[in-house]
């Protein structure tokens, strides 16, 4: 028998990676985001917002104060790449 991967899922409220321990979410977790959505770059942009203002609401909850632009850089940094398919550059 052999284990399954653990997935690389937040912890909450502290918004670490319940596998990695990194800030959610972490890079294999982004990897994992893009595959699970891919060609549904929308709804990744709304879960990932969503996550986004729910992670806020536990750093409120925690008594601490969130840093909005790190939250969005987080959260939110890396949908370009997500978004647009790579392709080869124009010469
Ligand atoms: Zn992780």
């Amino acid at each position: 028998m052999t284990a399954r991967p653990r997935p690389h899922l937040p912890m909450r409220p502290v918004w670490l990676c319940r596998n990695c321990a990194a800030p959610w979410p972490c890079s294999p977790a982004q990897l994992d985001l893009i595959a699970e959505f891919y060609g549904h770059s929308i709804a990744l942009a709304f879960y990932l917002a969503a996550s986004m203002h729910e992670a806020i609401d536990d750093v409120y909850g925690l008594g601490l104060r969130p840093s909005s632009p790190a939250m969005h850089a987080r959260f939110l940094g890396r949908l370009s790449l997500a978004r647009w398919p790579r392709r080869s550059p124009r010469l």
